[in-house]
Parts: C-alpha cells; structure tokens; sequence
C-alpha cells in the first residue's frame, strides 16, 4: 500500500455505533465520545438539524411536536443516510475546528460491522467523503475491538471477541490479522432495554422513558438470576390506568428474568461461534479463554453467563466503551497494523 497515510496529523479513526460514536485522532488518542443522536427540527415545513450527540440525548423524551429525536443508526447499520451523513459531518467538524479552527484534509479508518454490505459501505464511504475525508479505509469492527482489547493479532493464535454494542453483538474468531469467522446478530442493549421496559409495562401497568429504562440497566439488571430478589430499585413513570406518575419498586430477580431472552441469545451466538471453529482455533480459544467488548460487556455478571454456557474463561476489556475506537486507532497508527485496513 503505497502513500498510505501521510501521517496527517489530522488523520482520523471513527467508531460509529448504534449507541455512541467515538472520533480518534492521531496521536491523540479519543476526542470525542457522543451518543449517536439527532435532534431534528421542522419549522415551517422545513427540517433542519437541531442538535446532535449529548446535546441532542437531553432532549429525547422532551421535545416540543416540532423537535423529533432520532437515532440514525438502526441494528447496527445506517437506517437514515441523509440524517447519519449530517451527523458524521457533525461530529467530524467538531473534532477538527475545536483544535485548529480551519479544516484541513485527513484519512480516515471508519469501523465497520462485519457482514456489512456493499451499499452500506458505499453510505459510509460517501458520508466519510462529503466530511472532507480523502483517504477512506475500513477496519472490521471485531478486528478493532480486538487490537483495542489489547489481543495479539499479529500472533498465530486464535482469539475470540464478543462485542455487545447497542443495536448488534459481534462475535469473530481471529487469527494471524484476519477473521476466522465471524457474525453479527441483531441482538445486544437495545433489545434488552425494550425486555425492561415492556416488563415493567405489563406486569406494574407503567411507562418509562428510555433514560429510565438506561437507569434500571445499568443499575440493577443481571444476565443471572440473584439468590432471592437481590437489589431494589425505585423508579418512577406514568400509571397506564390512572395516567399519574407513579413510583414502583422493581427487583434484580425480577429484571434478570424479565431480560433473560435477549441474553439468552448473545450466548447462543458464541456458542454457535465455537462450533463453527477449525479445531485448532478452538483449541487456542480454549487456552486463551473469550474477551468482551463494548458497552454490554458492562451488564452485571455477563462474563460469569458466558462462562457458564460455553465453559470457557471470560474476561471484560479494560474499558469496553472504547475498544472499537481505540482499536481502529491503533491501526491507524502502527504500520506493522496496516494489513488489516482496507481501501474504501
Ligand atoms: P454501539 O457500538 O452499538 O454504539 P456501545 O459499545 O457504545 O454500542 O454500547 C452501548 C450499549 O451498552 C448501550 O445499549 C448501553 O445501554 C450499554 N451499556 C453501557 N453501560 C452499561 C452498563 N453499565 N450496563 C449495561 N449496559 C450498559
Ligand atoms: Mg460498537
């Protein structure tokens, strides 16, 4: 790969997830980490973007009729190019200006989930150049969060690594700076955030929003089952009878069985992982053990889960949030990594 990278120091790396987008620069490690939210604004028939990221998460749940909050990213690919394209546009522009004030050219390495199709990567490719991008390379989203995770690609072993993002898990065996196997399931926080909250829908006839349903996840929700109820969480909606807010009290067990399908099925696809490995990956992966990445990796006591259903050893990454990102930087600026981007 001849002129590859000029060593720009405006170069770029970015990680566009369904929950949250991170930018790496060059050198500089991670400058930016936002939700990938839009605030969208129709005055007068016309649709401008109001806000996006963090600015735009505030408003969800409540915005005026004429403010519409979205996420353009859906199961883990672009559901709304016009809206996604203004967003890396955004988000892009921020980076630069906050440093420099002008905008200069730069590549770009854009994370991308495996089995991504050819239109995708077009979308992607089109929205990394209307940015100002010059040149475009793609890194597999399980490749990044590996080298993120701190894994030895470049060695002959197998590894395997299980990112549990918003919208999609992705579990890819590697080996030798490619992929072994690899698939990504429409499954992940997402799903287990729409268990919680139609849980406590129907079994205490009460509306959350989505911050409350985040509040609950994080707070006490468990891929196992606690000895008796566990922890108890106060939380508070709309009475879907009397329509008056209402507080309730919710506990860990009832949570850990409320999402026990969507984590259910996380497992079942590293354990159909494991079966699709050579047996000489598998014996690796049998040594070397599973590590998880992205914010799933987070849920309390999914490690113990995995462990359980697949009898392998599990670990968490250091900071899961940030493997793809931190990965796909990695790339970007270590030659000997080179060879697992691809020209876009
Ligand atoms: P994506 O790559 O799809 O943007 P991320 O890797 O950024 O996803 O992870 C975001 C997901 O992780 C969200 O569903 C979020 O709710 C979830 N998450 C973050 N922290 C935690 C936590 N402490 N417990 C459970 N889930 C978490
Ligand atoms: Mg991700």
């Amino acid at each position: 790969m001849k002129n590859f990278f000029k060593l720009r120091s405006h170069d770029l790396a970015i990680d566009l997830g369904t929950a949250n987008t991170l930018i790496y620069a060059r050198d500089r490690g991670i400058v930016l980490d936002e939700p990938s939210v839009v605030a969208l604004e129709t005055n007068d028939g016309v649709t401008k973007v109001r806000a996006v990221g963090s600015d735009a998460k505030l408003m969800m749940g409540k915005t005026p009729a004429n403010i519409k909050v979205i996420r353009p990213l859906k199961d883990g690919v672009i559901a709304d190019l016009d809206v996604a394209e203004q967003m890396i546009n955004h988000l892009i522009h921020k980076v630069h200006s906050k440093k420099t004030g002008i905008f200069r050219r730069f590549d770009i390495v854009v994370c991308i989930p495996s089995g991504s199709t050819n239109v995708q990567l077009r979308a992607l490719r089109d929205a990394a150049s209307n940015a100002g991008a010059s040149g475009i390379y793609f890194i597999e989203e399980p490749m990044a969060a590996a080298i993120g995770a701190g894994l030895a690609v470049t060695e002959p072993v197998g590894a395997m690594v299980v990112d549990i993002g918003g919208g999609t898990t992705e579990v890819a065996i590697l080996s030798l700076q490619g992929l072994a196997y690899s698939t990504s399931g429409r499954m992940g926080g997402d799903k287990i955030d729409d268990a919680i909250s139609s849980h406590i829908r129907r079994k205490h006839n009460l509306a959350i929003g989505e911050s409350t349903t985040e509040l609950v996840k994080h707070g006490i929700a468990s891929a196992m089952s606690p000895d008796g109820e566990g922890r108890i969480m106060h939380i508070k909606g709309r009475d879907l009878v009397s329509g008056m807010p209402k507080k309730i009290a919710v506990s860990e067990a009832e949570i850990a069985q409320a999402i026990a399908e969507p984590v259910g099925q996380i497992a079942e696809s590293v354990l159909n992982a494991l079966e699709h490995s050579k047996p000489e990956l598998a014996a690796d992966i049998m040594e070397q053990g599973i590590v998880l990445t992205g914010g799933g990796a987070l849920l309390g006591r999914i490690d113990e889960f995995i462990s359980e259903k697949t009898g392998l050893a599990v670990t968490i990454a250091d900071d899961p949030l940030t493997c793809v990102a931190n990965g796909a930087g990695r790339a970007m600026e270590d030659p000997l990594l080179h060879s697992v981007l691809i020209p876009a």
